[in-house]
């Protein structure tokens, strides 16, 4: 063993050993094996641990309950069980390689092996193929060591093949290039290209999950830029931005390009942070753009509506790839209020939020500072003319702080009175007719004309 492997071994969580030590006391070889060895190797210890093992499942799930660990039976069709070890999952699979693919829809069935070898050959890429045991250090049959300290991805095998037999690879190979700031080797590449197109027939929550992490390593920027061929093929309602002329005054690059510096510029914003609904909506807000275009006499193109339709569409394909409902939601209306005109006024503040509100009930307040940072990444990704809005933004991320400090008035809820008050000053029955002097009197706070102060708005409603 190397001193990086001995690092790796003194870095092993202890509960990971015990699962090791139990399965080899009876006879069974076990190695950790895919993200936690890369991860530590690039010296990030902190990934869950996945246990591979000659052992078939039962013996598995046998051998860790005698030692006194809880077993559940989570992926016995593919061999894994999961061991609960001090209060932390280790999955636990039996050595195995993928059924034949013949028509791409099963990728599930399986044949066990007994070979660890075997194991790693069925794995994706060369940086993921490697298993590492304490004792018996790194088996690397494919160098993903060195592609690992080169920052490459490069397929396991032929990569035309592997990309046949499974095209989530591909959209897997792009995360992978994005997560680790890697380049994608030349024969992995052209195979790429060549495969992308069978996304198409893969699951789309599946899709969805690598999306989903592809957004999350904060690098989606550069496969709009370099992998567009895949993104496309992933999300088809992508493709019309690539190459789209503006014609506009406004915008001094294609939709796409414009929107990978958008999609960078939240990054920046948020100081590496965004949360998954302000990433998907820096991806979709312009979107519907090419489908909302028009010239005008002046020869000028103009895309009214495009926002709405937008919000449409990013329901669509988040509602498709099978995310999360409030994130959707979240996305939705960030897109859909993008081009909001905010000024940095309490009445354009306080409207901001309502309006969030009823796009994503529940969610205004995080929502809005997403929205200034979707709009300043927006602002810098125009023409340099359009570059002076984002100090204004911070006019208005003033207005917002001010207005979320003193409470924040978006909401009858947030009204100083209340239901009974309308009931008792107004001398009116309790009905549909409260609710709407309670609308009204939040229309006037929210445009600045009276205070949101108990006395003030009683005497409001004494008028
Ligand atoms: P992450 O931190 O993103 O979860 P990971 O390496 O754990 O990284 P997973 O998607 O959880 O990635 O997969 C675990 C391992 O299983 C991978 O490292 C890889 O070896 C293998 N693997 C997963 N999906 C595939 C696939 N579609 N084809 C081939 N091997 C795969
Ligand atoms: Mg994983």
């Amino acid at each position: 063993m190397d001193a990086t492997e001995a690092r790796l071994a003194r870095e092993l969580p202890g509960y990971a050993r015990r699962v090791l030590g139990a399965l080899e006391a009876a006879g069974h070889e076990a190695w950790v094996v895919g993200g936690w060895v890369r991860d530590a190797l690039l010296g990030r210890p902190g990934h869950d641990v996945d246990v591979t093992t000659a052992a078939p499942w039962r013996e598995t799930a046998a051998v860790l309950r005698a030692a006194g660990m809880t077993v559940h039976e989570t992926g016995t069709a593919h061999g894994t069980v999961t061991a609960v070890v001090e209060g932390r999952p280790v999955e636990t699979t039996t050595y195995r390689v993928e059924g034949s693919y013949s028509d791409r829809r099963h990728p599930d069935e399986v044949r066990f092996v007994t070979d660890v070898r075997e194991d790693l050959a069925r794995r994706d890429f060369t940086v993921n193929a490697m298993a590492f045991h304490p004792e018996r250090g790194l088996l690397d049959p494919f160098g993903g060591r060195e592609d690992l300290a080169a920052r490459v991805i490069r397929a396991v095998g032929e990569p035309r093949l592997r990309f046949e037999e499974d095209a989530l690879r591909v959209l897997r190979a792009v995360r992978f290039a994005c997560r680790l700031g890697a380049r994608i080797e030349r024969g992995t590449q052209r195979a790429l290209d060549a495969c992308a197109p069978g996304l198409a027939a893969i699951a789309s929550e599946r899709v969805g999950q690598e999306m989903d992490g592809i957004l999350a390593t904060g690098r989606v920027a550069w496969a709009l830029r370099h992998e567009f061929a895949v993104m496309r093929a992933a999300v088809p309602e992508l493709a019309p931005m690539e190459g789209f002329d503006q014609r506009s005054p406004y915008h001094a690059y294609d939709v796409l390009e414009h929107t990978a510096r958008v999609c960078a510029g939240v990054e920046e914003a948020t100081g590496g942070l965004p949360s998954p609904a302000l990433r998907w909506a820096a991806l979709l807000h312009d979107v519907a753009k090419p489908a909302c275009w028009s010239v005008d006499d002046g020869g000028r193109g103009h895309f009214f509506g495009h926002p709405g339709e937008g919000a449409r569409v990013t329901r669509r394909v988040m509602g498709r790839l099978a995310l999360p409902r409030e994130v959707v939601r979240a996305a939705a209306a960030l897109v859909l209020l993008h081009d909001f005109e905010l000024r940095p006024t309490p009445s354009s503040t306080r409207r901001m939020l309502s309006e969030l509100e009823a796009a994503a009930p529940g969610q205004a307040r995080p929502l809005a500072f997403a929205l200034l940072d979707l709009k300043r990444a927006d602002a810098l990704a125009k023409a340099p003319a359009c570059r002076g809005y984002a100090a204004e933004l911070d006019a208005m991320s003033a207005a917002l702080r001010r207005e979320l400090a003193g409470g924040g008035v978006w909401r009858v809820r947030d009204l100083a009175v209340s239901g009974a008050d309308v009931i008792r000053e107004r001398g009116i029955e309790p009905g549909p007719g409260v609710g709407m002097v309670l609308a009204q009197l939040l229309e006037a706070v929210k445009a600045d004309e009276v205070p949101n102060d108990r006395e003030a708005l009683l005497a409001w409603l004494r008028w």
